[in-house]
């Protein structure tokens, strides 16, 4: 973890840092605030020159900077239209060390599940259909529009979402939904004060969950899917496994390094670390290990089993849909990329 933090650390010329958010909640911009006190060592040691949710600049402040100015960039959000492509080659340009920062930027994240639908679905819905839309001239988003003042331009939407090294070299990952105080403290004072790690590092677990997760595990096949939500309390034991107890946990398939922080808090793990260092799609994966544990021995049991396996698209790439071989639906000519 951290060493060379406090009196050492201010010996040390100060360092050029920078935050982005692309295709994102914001969850993951408010997370760096959640390492408290830590704040503090990051700026003994660099300052933040780009910082989205904190502070204002423009794009300009960034075209104006030399090649490789920043020592290091945190980019958070998946690539989901032309500007965030177009910044994120500016970033990699501007910094020595270009770091995914959260699921969204390492796997696609929770955007990526737009994948499962065509540009055409997704605005009309988003426009036209939502229940809470007043729009009765059916008016959609366009790229370009002329007004008496001039052009108006907004970006263009992709067919797909992709993750920043569909884009772009990465050098850095971290992952999770949003990365955890402890995770990010690690990276940023790692990379301003240590021999930055091998490319392409994961600061997480090299582990799956399920190796890091003490529930009590037994061999005992399963029969049932159960919803958690639907499922009385009494019926769950706290100290079992929760697959073991029929409730989709992803630990199997899930890189370690949350602190169980979902599982500690009797919830399933959804994957938001992205894949365990063996796995390279998840949902194949996990219907693999599935088929080591699941008793669906008659063609009744399995088509039940099946039934309530509720949203397996969303469920298995909750967070990863942009790097899995699917890619998401393949049905509408209008996909190109
Ligand atoms: S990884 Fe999670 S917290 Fe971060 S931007 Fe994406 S959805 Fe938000
Ligand atoms: S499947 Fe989930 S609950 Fe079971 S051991 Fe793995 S992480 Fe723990």
């Amino acid at each position: 973890m951290v060493r060379r933090a406090g009196k050492e650390a201010s010996r040390l010329p100060k360092k050029k840092i920078g935050f982005y958010w692309a295709s994102a909640c914001g969850g993951c911009e408010v997370a760096v605030l959640d390492i408290d006190e830590n704040i503090l060592k990051v700026a003994e040691l660099a300052d933040i020159f780009m910082w989205p949710v904190a502070m204002d600049y423009k794009f300009s402040d960034l075209e104006a900077m030399k090649d490789g100015e920043f020592d290091a960039v945190f980019f958070n959000g998946a690539i989901r239209n032309d500007e965030e492509e177009h910044l994120a080659n500016l970033f990699r340009k501007k910094s020595k060390v270009l770091v995914a920062f959260g699921a969204c930027s390492c796997f696609g994240g929770i955007p990526s599940l737009a994948n499962l639908y065509s540009i055409g679905d997704l605005l009309n819905r988003a426009y036209l259909e939502a229940p809470s839309n007043d729009n009765p001239d059916k008016i959609l988003p366009q790229p370009k529009f002329s007004v008496e003042e001039g052009e108006i331009t907004i970006p263009t939407m992709y067919n797909r979402v992709k993750t920043l090294n569909q884009v772009v070299d990465v050098d850095y990952y971290i992952p999770g939904c949003p990365p955890t105080p402890e995770q990010i403290t690690d990276a940023v004072l790692t990379l301003l004060t240590k021999e930055p790690p091998e490319k392409g590092h994961f600061f997480a677990g090299e582990k799956t969950l399920c190796d890091t997760c003490e529930r009590e595990k037994s061999d005992k096949s399963i029969t049932e899917f159960k919803r958690l939500h639907l499922t009385p309390p009494e019926e769950i034991d706290n100290t079992k496994c929760l697959l073991e107890q029929g409730i989709i946990c992803l630990g199997p398939i899930t890189r370690s390094g949350c602190d169980n922080r979902c599982i500690n808090a009797n919830m399933p793990c959804r994957g938001c670390f992205g894949p365990a260092p063996y796995v390279s799609d998840m949902g194949a994966k996990f219907i693999s290990a599935l088929g080591s544990i699941e008793a669906a021995d008659d063609e009744e049991t399995a088509k039940k089993m099946a039934e309530q396996f509720y949203d397996p698209a969303g469920t298995l790439y909750r967070f990863t849909l942009s790097l899995s071989l699917l890619r998401g639906n393949i049905k509408t000519e209008e996909r190109t990329e």
